[in-house]
């Protein structure tokens, strides 16, 4: 008999986008007249820069004759993009990582998604609450939690981020295996300094842990002191594997590209609690179940790190940086407190005692802008609303407007 994985019965039944999705449908349904601006989801808006385009362009027409025609790929990706990348993002900051250190991949959902299944089912997880869903729910998907009680998974750590902590995980109190953190961080929009993630560091070190640092706001880092990379941490490249992606730093949320690193000296350990390293088992695991990212899309990617590249990529981001910084102002304006929309481009808005929905259904109903219930993100998120930089300035400026209106 063909039987179910019933760890997927443990999951929430509705996905938090959906839910939003619905509301938004009733709303347009009953206001057909309604012009909607979308803050919400974390897609961007903005065409991929030129550099990219140019080089996509070239690796289509590569592929359309038989000379320069490329099958299957390297599962890893194409040294032309990892030393690109080992060069660029890495050794220019001081961080030693060497291309054959870096996966390229389809996404850095995928791969956060994907990673955990090289551990044991029995390990304990660490995850911050409010939190990017997906490092939960795949693990929930692999069994590592009890049912959920009380907003909560039984058996997972959760890592409380509430504005007593500036939105920064503690240490764990009880022993944990394996720890995520995200920074610049989804939802919050928070960042973490040098000294900071040090301690992370060393954490994971005396305890044999092992960090998952998701960086996929790296791009909008624009103050010089704050970390870009976990491995510009001294020991980091022992105890963290970051995952990096194209989607938000040069808009390929649809063109896919990302890529994660495994230093070779990052080590996990076996059920006698002898040290192995992890880059093995994470190469086996892309060798067996993945077969590489397209040649166009990576040769789009390798533009990033063109001056041409650069320069767009910056714009970009900055682009998206000036929304930030109208939306946060305008919060500040309205006596909100928020953290984020500095190096990064959400805002995370504290509802002065509104629900997360009363909040989401007021700007919907009032200004027509539609944002992310906080709630959401976890039982933390409980009374805040995310609000998203990516759309048009316009649109952020009118949306703006329509909410200073809807609240004052
Ligand atoms: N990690 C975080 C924290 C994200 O917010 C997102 C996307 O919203 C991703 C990863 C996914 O990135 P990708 O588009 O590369 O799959």
């Amino acid at each position: 008999m063909i039987r179910v994985n019933e760890h997927y019965d443990k999951l929430q039944a509705s996905y938090l986008f959906s839910d939003i999705a619905k509301r938004v449908t009733t709303h347009q349904e009953t206001h057909p007249e309604a012009d909607i601006i979308r803050l919400g989801i974390g897609d961007v808006t903005r065409a991929l820069p030129g550099a990219c385009i140019r080089a996509f362009h070239q690796g289509v027409d590569e592929m359309a004759d038989d000379a320069s025609f490329r099958g299957y790929g390297p599962e890893q990706g194409y040294d032309f993009l990892r030393e690109a990348i080992a060069r660029e993002d890495f050794q220019t900051r001081g961080a030693d990582i060497a291309p054959d250190e870096i996966f390229v991949s389809d996404g850095a959902k995928c791969d956060t998604a994907n990673f955990q299944e090289l551990f044991s089912s029995d390990i304990k997880i660490a995850i911050p609450d409010p939190v990017y869903p997906v490092y939960l729910d795949t693990n929930v998907m692999a069994g590592r939690t009890g049912t959920f009680d009380s907003g909560r998974y039984q058996g997972i750590c959760y890592m409380d981020c509430t504005k007593e902590n500036n939105f920064i995980p503690e240490l764990p109190k009880e022993p944990v295996d394996l720890i995520y953190l995200c920074f610049p961080n989804n939802p919050t929009g928070t960042t973490i300094t040098k000294p900071e993630l040090k301690r992370w560091v060393d954490y994971a070190k005396e305890t044999n842990a092992l960090i998952l640092f998701d960086a996929a706001y790296e791009a909008f880092i624009r103050d010089d002191d704050l970390p870009r990379s976990i491995y510009e941490i001294e020991g980091a490249k022992e105890v963290a594997v970051e995952f990096r992606s194209y989607s938000k730093t040069a808009g390929f949320t649809g063109t896919r590209c990302a890529y994660t690193v495994v230093p070779k000296a990052c080590r996990v350990f076996d059920q006698k609690g002898n040290p192995t390293p992890l880059h093995p088992l994470w190469n086996r695991r892309q060798c067996t179940k993945f077969n590489g990212v397209s040649y166009p899309v990576q040769k789009a990617a390798e533009a990033v790190y063109s001056p041409e590249g650069k320069a767009q990529v910056r714009e970009l981001a900055d682009y998206y940086l000036g929304n930030a910084k109208i939306i946060r102002t305008a919060m500040d304006t309205l006596g909100f407190a928020c953290v984020g929309g500095e190096n990064s481009p959400y805002i995370w808005i504290d509802g002065n005692g509104r629900d997360s929905w009363e909040f989401f259904d007021l700007l919907l109903n009032k200004a027509g802008v539609v944002c992310t219930p906080g709630a959401g993100f976890g039982r933390c998120g409980q009374g805040y609303i995310r609000i998203s930089a990516f759309n048009s300035l316009e649109n952020v400026e009118t949306a703006m407007t329509r909410m200073k209106e809807a609240i004052k």
